[in-house]
């Protein structure tokens, strides 16, 4: 028997290796218990728990997650951004973005295997059809056997269970855009808009033939991120592989033979790693492009190779490097590339947050120039709009600056409600005598308790 330390596993990128041979919905993989399924399976359920769980959660009164698009608001646990702040949304998007390079780096597929939505819908659309019509070997004899009322019976409840999920999941979708209660009983009552319908229709029909029909199909040959993954791991980045080194020559043996004695490796050729395998591919041939890395194929060969008495990992999460034998690179620029951006990129996000103000303050000045008064006073005429970001109604006390003997016209003070924005037309006022015969830069205040902003305007007048 060989030792994982004397094998050599040839790492062979099957970039461009052609899709597993199928029609659609004809793969028909097995289930492998194990310990990285156990962790798939929590994995799983802890996201489909927030998916399905954030729209009916409520803080403030309000769904925690709330794109708020005809208001143009975007609740997050109790606080409100506005289109203004769409650099902060921007700033979570590359956060998130190199999370996702920096994970992928240092562990590969982890993303594809473990928390992309199409695989984790896949994996419940497969359990789905595990309940209603068995394990694989059952699912092939009924692929095979001619129609039949057991067999109609047997889609049938497949299929209603795929719609009630793919239903379950465009009414969560949409209840991110539209409050869920409302949704749900608008939605069944008939009462809800043209839009809502379009959109839960929309999904539920896109996450019916996803995860349903298309499956590794969409991995394969839609996802682009499968595409440049390649480009992005260095030779220390974890992998599934198989160890062919050790497990080559395949093939059968008798129990408690020794298999070095027949010219055998640690292979005992039973193909449950590729009947397990999603994307229907045989590990053994090397690294393939198909592979979501989600190491079924690893917790069926450790169970094969627990039955046989062997050591486990003949196919297991490992690198290039150590593949080689080489010893893991301790600097590695990829990865604390990646970590040192997302690093920075976290920390400006975190600043811009702590320092968010309170509300925001916009002014346009009226397109006339300037009027005079009655009594002879220079008149310039502004638009504020001011944004209260905060959950408490406030009232909004206004003061001018810039010029002396600049006079605030009618009421300085503006309620704006929790989460809303208000508007007000104010006048300033400087008597001629005061003008200096050019334009003035100028600034609104607004004070709610400890709270100050402020923004810059001008003052016209006539030409000296
Ligand atoms: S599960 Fe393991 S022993 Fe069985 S064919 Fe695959 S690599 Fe060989
Ligand atoms: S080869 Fe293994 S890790 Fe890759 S997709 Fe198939 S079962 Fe998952």
């Amino acid at each position: 028997m060989t030792t994982p330390s004397d094998s050599r596993i040839p790492v062979q990128l099957l970039g461009n290796t052609p899709a597993p041979p199928r029609g659609l919905g004809k793969i028909q993989p097995r289930t492998a218990p194990g310990r990285f399924r156990r962790l798939r399976v929590g994995l799983g359920a802890v996201l489909l728990g927030l998916f399905f769980g954030l729209p009916w959660l409520q803080i403030n009164g309000r769904p925690a997650v709330w794109f708020d698009l005809p208001q143009r608001q975007f609740h997050l646990f109790g606080a409100t951004f506005w289109p203004q702040e769409f650099t902060l949304l921007a700033g979570v998007l590359i956060v998130a973005a190199f999370a996702l390079f920096f994970t992928t780096v240092y562990a590969g597929r982890l993303w594809c295997g473990y928390a992309c939505p199409q695989s984790v819908w896949t994996w419940l659309f497969l359990w789905c059809e595990k309940i209603t019509e068995g394990e694989r070997r059952q699912r092939l004899r009924l692929d095979a056997a001619p129609g039949s009322l057991t067999k109609a019976l047997r889609r049938a409840a497949k299929h209603g269970l795929w719609l009630v999920l793919a239903l379950a999941t465009g009414l969560a979708f949409v209840s991110y855009f539209s409050p869920a209660r409302a949704l749900v009983i608008d939605g069944f009552t008939g009462q809800a808009s043209a839009w809502a319908y379009f959109w839960v229709g929309f999904v539920t029909l896109a996450t019916y033939l996803n995860a349903g029909w298309l499956r590794e199909q969409v991995c394969v040959h839609m996802c682009p991120y499968a595409r440049f993954q390649s480009v992005m791991l260095d030779r220390d980045s974890l992998i599934v592989a198989y160890d062919s080194g050790r497990g080559e020559a395949r093939g059968p043996r008798r129990p408690g033979s020794d298999p070095r004695a027949q010219g055998l490796g640690d292979c005992i050729d039973c193909t449950l790693c590729v009947q397990v395998c999603p994307t229907g591919i045989d590990i053994r041939d090397g690294l393939q492009i198909a592979c979501i890395g989600c190491a079924a194929c690893v917790d069926a060969c450790d169970e094969v190779m627990s039955r046989m008495n062997y050591p486990k990992g003949l196919i297991s999460y490992t690198s290039e490097r150590a593949l080689a034998g080489e010893p893991p690179t301790r600097l590695r620029p990829r990865l604390l590339g990646y970590g040192a951006v997302l690093g920075l990129m976290l920390l400006a996000l975190g600043a811009s947050l702590a320092t968010r103000a309170p509300a925001t303050l916009d002014i346009s000045k009226d397109r006339l120039l300037y009027r005079e008064s009655a009594d002879g006073r220079l008149e310039n005429v502004y638009r504020l709009s001011v944004t209260n970001k905060t959950a408490i109604d406030q009232t909004y006390h206004l003061s001018a600056s810039g010029w002396p003997g600049l006079r605030l016209q009618g009421n300085a003070q503006l309620n704006v409600p929790a989460f809303a924005e208000a508007s007000a037309v104010v006048t300033l006022s400087l008597a001629p005598e005061q003008w200096p015969g050019r334009t003035v830069a100028i600034s609104f205040h607004l004070a709610a308790g400890d709270a100050q902003l402020s923004a810059d305007s001008r003052f016209t007048g006539p030409d000296p």
